[in-house]
C-alpha cells in the first residue's frame, strides 16, 4: 500500500522519449531492471569502495555496496509506504558515476580536470552515464529513465544551483526531492558506517577497543550484548553489537520521518517537494551519535597510513593516464578519438569520461602498459 506522499509511477513526469507501456512492469520497475542490465552497473564490481583488493577480496566493493543500500532502502521505504520500486532503483543507481578507486580516484579526476578549467563530480557523471552514454535501444541513447530517476541521480548527496549549473534547471532544483530520494542519501550513511566499521575490523586497522572507546552507538549495544552473551567470542559479540547499531540507525530513521511527515502535515507529493526542508532524517540524539561514528570512521580509518599508501598510488595512476591520454589523444579508442574531432567537447572531458567509466583493473593495467 502506497502512502499518500509516495511518488507514483501513473503520476511520473515520464520518460524524455515516450515509449508504450510495459505489459506487467510499471515504469520505475522497468527502471531498475535497465540499471541492472547496465554496463555502467556491472563496472561497480571492480570498483573500491574502501579496500582495494591488495588487502583482501571478501571486502565490500562499489557493488556489495550498492546491493546493502538497496536492501536497507527498500525495508525503509516500505515501512514508510513508499514506492519501493523507485527507492530500488534510486539505490541502485546512486554510485554509478563513481570513477575507479573510490574517493581517491574523484578528488584525483576533479583535480586534473580543474587544471584545464573544468571538474569532474560524480552525480553530473551519473547522469551522463544514463542519458548518454549507456547505448542499449535503437530508438534513442542512454536509458531514458523517467524524470524521478534521473532527478534523484542529481539531488543524491548535494544540492545544485540553477544560476551555477543551467543544464539542469528542469530537474526543479529549488524544490525537495521525492522522499523515495532522500531517503537514499541516508540509507548510504547507515551502510557504509556499519559495514566499514566491520571491514575495518576485519582488516585490523582498526580494533574492537578503538571502536568501543570512540564509537558511543556502538559501545551501547556492545554492553547490551556481553551481559546477553557472556561466553562468546570477541567477533561474534562484535556482528550482534553492528548488527543491532544499523537497526537503531534504521529503525530511527523511520520513526523520525514520519514524526516529521506527521508535524508537517504531509499529505502529497507536492507537499513534500515544497516543504522548507527534507523531511528524511534521523533524530538529533542519533544524528550525532552517527556523526561521531563517522569522523571516528574518517580519522581511524579513512585516513589511517594504512590505507593512505593505496590512496596515494590510486591519485598517481589516475593523474598519469589522465596527462597521458590528453597528451596523445590519437592513443584513445576510436570512438573517443571522434568525439574529440567532432570538437563537441573539450579533449579534457572526453579524457575524464574514459577514465570515469574503468575499472581498477583496467586502468592499472592501462597504467602498466603505458606509464609502467
Ligand atoms: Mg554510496
Amino acid at each position: 500500500m502506497l502512502a499518500s506522499y509516495a511518488a507514483r509511477s501513473d503520476a511520473s513526469p515520464g520518460r524524455r522519449h515516450p515509449e508504450p507501456q510495459h505489459a506487467y512492469r510499471d515504469d520505475f520497475q522497468r527502471d531498475r531492471d535497465r540499471v541492472i542490465h547496465s554496463r555502467a552497473f556491472r563496472r561497480l564490481e571492480n570498483k573500491t569502495q574502501v579496500f582495494t583488493r591488495r588487502l583482501s577480496d571478501h571486502f565490500r566493493n562499489r557493488l556489495t555496496h550498492t546491493i546493502e543500500v538497496a536492501q536497507i532502502s527498500r525495508t525503509i521505504g516500505a515501512e514508510l509506504g513508499l514506492n519501493v520500486d523507485l527507492v530500488e532503483t534510486l539505490a541502485l543507481v546512486h554510485d554509478i558515476g563513481h570513477p575507479p578507486f573510490g574517493h581517491a580516484g574523484e578528488k584525483a579526476l576533479d583535480r586534473v580536470m580543474r587544471e584545464q578549467g573544468e571538474s569532474f563530480d560524480h552525480n553530473l557523471h551519473a547522469l551522463r552515464i544514463v542519458e548518454h552514454f549507456e547505448q542499449r535501444y535503437a530508438d534513442f541513447r542512454g536509458l531514458n529513465l523517467t524524470f524521478e530517476v534521473r532527478e534523484g541521480i542529481i539531488k543524491h548527496s548535494r544540492d545544485y544551483s540553477a544560476a551555477e549549473y543551467p543544464q539542469l534547471q528542469e530537474y526543479l532544483l529549488d524544490k525537495r526531492p521525492p522522499l523515495e530520494a532522500q531517503l537514499i542519501d541516508l540509507t548510504d550513511e547507515i551502510a557504509y558506517n556499519t559495514a566499514d566499521l566491520d571491514d575495518g575490523l576485519e582488516s585490523e586497522i582498526i580494533n574492537l577497543a578503538l571502536i568501543r572507546k570512540n564509537v558511543g552507538i556502538f559501545e551501547r549495544f556492545y554492553r547490551e550484548v556481553e551481559k546477553r552473551y557472556p561466553a562468546a567470542i570477541d567477533k561474534l559479540r562484535f556482528n550482534e553489537a553492528l548488527k543491532r547499531m544499523l537497526d537503531c540507525l534504521a529503525g530511527d530513521l523511520i520513526n523520525t520521518t514520519k514524526a516529521r511527515l506527521a508535524d508537517a502535515n504531509i499529505k502529497t507529493m507536492d507537499d513534500v517537494r515544497s516543504a522548507p526542508q527534507r523531511l528524511a532524517a534521523f533524530s538529533d540524539s542519533v544524528e550525532s551519535e552517527r556523526r561521531e561514528a563517522k569522523e571516528f570512521l574518517y580519522s581511524q580509518l579513512y585516513y589511517s597510513p594504512e590505507l593512505k599508501r593505496d590512496k596515494e598510488q590510486s591519485e598517481q595512476v589516475i593523474t598519469d593516464m589522465f596527462r597521458f591520454w590528453f597528451a596523445n589523444p590519437e592513443k584513445l579508442p576510436a570512438s573517443y578519438r571522434e568525439q574529440a574531432s567532432s570538437g563537441n567537447s573539450s579533449l579534457a572531458r572526453i579524457v575524464c569520461d574514459y577514465i570515469a567509466g574503468m575499472t581498477d583493473n583496467f586502468i592499472n593495467e592501462q597504467h602498466r602498459i603505458n606509464c609502467g
